[in-house]
């Protein structure tokens, strides 16, 4: 997702904001500071209900942060990697490395989300009361039950069972454990995605019509928003149906050309080995173990007069943060982090070698083989 800024690292997972929450922290704020607070009690000042709208709106998106961070411990407890997530205008995403087993993985990670939302709701709802009965700050009550109202009503949302809230996984999960059919399930509650959606669309057209028109153009943001994601999620499971036939032998280019970490940028961008061949390269260190990739591009953006000074080292990107693959994984296995990885990449390792190095280009054409050498209407319509 573009425009976004990293905050830091929870329990080793990459936190992010989308500059559309600012939008979504601004309305909270407002809403609460010139609506929901004064009509609740008057004659306040006018500091305190902002004062009282900024914090609230800041633990309603820390609430937004632990449903998402559970979603990637327990995926993490389960086998499925993840380390990055995201707050944006919808809510959360949280990225995970590869599809969830079994079905009962993925019913646990899909699962967790709703629940921690739905304690969270339960612990406002305690805090509200005790700081009801102990007659504390009206503004703090009136907040508290804010609080947990809205995490309750995110639970209740998400366990929809339709893609791609929460809910949707656990009905793809169910449907996954009925059938044994992945893509069958992922059909059902992308299926259930658009019904859900475009209801939604309907019901806020018709508040925008009614007179409502925040709330309503809000409820059609957010249904034509879960059609084009459930549509998405289809797409995406028939490609992955047709990709988990093939190795990642087939797609890699095999044996690619390398750079030793230590080699200059002005080396890098002028000599024989690597001029013209390719636009990225693995880089190895002195024994020969990769360490990272250098693309050609990030290599040109040294300054000319530093590049005599600069080893690849210091533009190369790590190789924590690039997609690796064994020679024999499905090549399906790549589809989640290829796109996301900075320089579109996965390096592909046998006994702590690089064999070959995979691209997008590399996994579109084998989609454009499968997909012609295939009899007609046999899966696939679009390629995301
Ligand atoms: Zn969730």
């Amino acid at each position: 997702m573009g425009a976004t800024f990293w905050l830091g690292r929870v329990a080793g997972i990459r936190v992010g904001v989308h500059w559309s929450v600012l939008v979504i922290f601004t309305l909270i704020a407002f809403g609460l500071a010139e609506g929901r607070l004064p009509r609740a009690h008057p004659g306040g000042a006018l500091w305190a209900y902002w004062l009282t709208g900024l914090v609230t709106a800041a633990v309603f998106l820390l609430s937004l942060l632990a449903h998402e961070i559970s979603h990637v411990l327990v995926a993490r407890r389960n086998g499925v990697g993840g380390d990055e997530i995201t707050l944006w205008l919808l809510g959360g995403v949280a990225r995970l490395r590869s599809e969830a087993p079994t079905p009962a993985a993925e019913l646990r990670i899909a699962g967790v989300g709703p629940l921690v939302s739905l304690v969270l709701g339960g612990v406002f709802a305690l805090f509200t009361w005790w700081a009801h009965v102990q007659h504390g700050p009206v503004l703090v009550v009136e907040a508290l039950a804010w609080l947990a109202g809205i995490n309750i009503l995110l639970a209740v949302f998400n366990a929809l069972p339709a893609a791609p809230l929460d809910g949707g996984r656990l009905l793809r999960a169910l449907v996954w454990w009925r059938t044994g059919s992945r893509l069958r399930a992922t059909e059902v509650a992308g299926g259930a995605g658009r019904v859900l959606g475009w209801i939604m669309v309907a019901v806020g057209l018709y508040e925008v019509l009614a007179g409502g028109f925040s709330g309503g153009l809000w409820l059609v943001l957010i249904g034509w928003f879960m059609v084009a994601m459930a549509t998405l999620e289809g797409s995406q499971a028939r490609l992955r149906e047709l990709l988990r036939s093939v190795p990642v032998r087939q797609a890699m280019t095999p044996d690619p050309v390398t750079a030793a970490v230590g080699t200059t940028v002005e080396e890098f961008l002028g000599s024989p080995p690597w001029r013209y061949r390719h636009s990225a390269f693995p880089v190895t260190d002195d024994a020969g173990s990769p360490v990272g990739l250098v693309t050609v591009r990030r290599a040109g953006q040294v300054p000319v007069e530093d590049r005599g000074s600069t080893s690849l080292e210091a533009v190369m990107v790590p190789l924590a943060e690039i997609p690796t693959a064994g020679p024999d994984d499905p090549l399906d296995q790549l589809l989640p982090t290829l796109d996301a990885s900075p320089a579109r990449r996965a390096l592909v390792l046998a006994e702590g070698r690089v064999v070959g190095i995979v691209t997008s280009a590399d996994v579109s054409r084998v989609v454009t083989w499968l997909s012609s050498t295939r009899p007609p209407g046999a899966g696939l319509r679009t390629v995301p």
